[in-house]
């Protein structure tokens, strides 16, 4: 799975490869920001929408988790009722620092789990209750599935469109975007690039992500593959969700 954010043409990546199209755009949904890759996470006018994500992961995620014990016998065997609590405990509390009533932008977690990146600290947390390193991975990488799912209907898909209607208003067509200009007509426009670093370091551009986390990734893509074998051997009415969430993050495109 391609991780969302790079598949995010921002309007500033719009600005530098058409600025005689966009010029001084700023983010539509508060109208005064310039939109990189992070003030998705961070735009004021996207609080209530991000809340709404953390909420609906959560509590979708609860259900993810009872089919899962349910159906795995493996798990089953390995987990007894308190661990199961646990589970389902760890999963209620994944964003509580987040959710107060003083909550500040971004969420807790959100910068990494829209790059396909698990927080290293609720996985060690995970790990511990289930004991076993493919059942935390898979319970990781469900959880990926279901956040990106949220985060795709709640505010990837409002944001192309509010998008594709702006640029509808300022006629700017789906073929004169993806055209290039010939050099003495292209205008440069210098983004002033931001880095977004809490335990994990970014380039500038805020998509190459450094060793460790390469490896960790890696980690990810094993127990997707797990889970695509599950998917492929036993073919369970639950994971067709998964398999819905999954081929929708791998089918996303440019907007439009
Ligand atoms: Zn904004």
């Amino acid at each position: 799975m391609i991780p969302m954010l790079t598949l995010l043409p921002t309007l500033e990546i719009m600005k530098e490869r058409r600025y005689d199209l966009y010029r001084d755009a700023k983010c539509r949904f508060c109208l005064t920001e310039n939109e990189d890759e992070d003030h998705i996470i961070y735009c004021q006018q996207l609080k209530d929408k991000w809340i709404t994500i953390a909420n609906n992961t959560v509590h979708q995620y609860d259900q993810v988790l009872t089919n899962f014990i349910t159906q795995e016998k493996q798990i089953q065997i390995q987990l007894n009722q308190k661990d199961i609590q646990q589970l389902h405990l760890w999963n209620r509390n994944f964003f509580k620092h987040t959710i107060g009533i003083n909550y500040e932008l971004p969420i807790s977690f959100v910068h990494l789990l829209l790059r396909n990146f698990f927080p290293k600290g609720k996985y060690k947390e995970l790990k511990n209750i289930v004991k076993s390193k493919k059942i935390a991975l898979t319970i990781a990488t469900l959880y990926l599935e279901v956040f990106t799912n949220e985060f795709h209907n709640i505010i990837w898909q409002p944001c192309c469109k509010i998008i594709a209607e702006w640029e509808q208003t300022k006629g700017i067509k789906k073929q004169e975007k993806k055209r290039r200009l010939s050099s003495h007509k292209y205008i440069k426009y210098n983004r002033t690039l931001t880095t977004q670093i809490e335990e994990d370091t970014y380039d500038l551009k805020g998509r190459k992500i450094l060793k460790h986390n390469e490896q960790w990734s890696i980690a990810l893509e094993k127990s997707r593959q797990y889970i695509n074998k599950q998917i492929r051997e036993r073919n369970k009415v639950a994971w067709k969700r998964v398999v819905k969430a999954y081929t929708e993050a791998i089918c996303y495109n440019d907007p439009i």
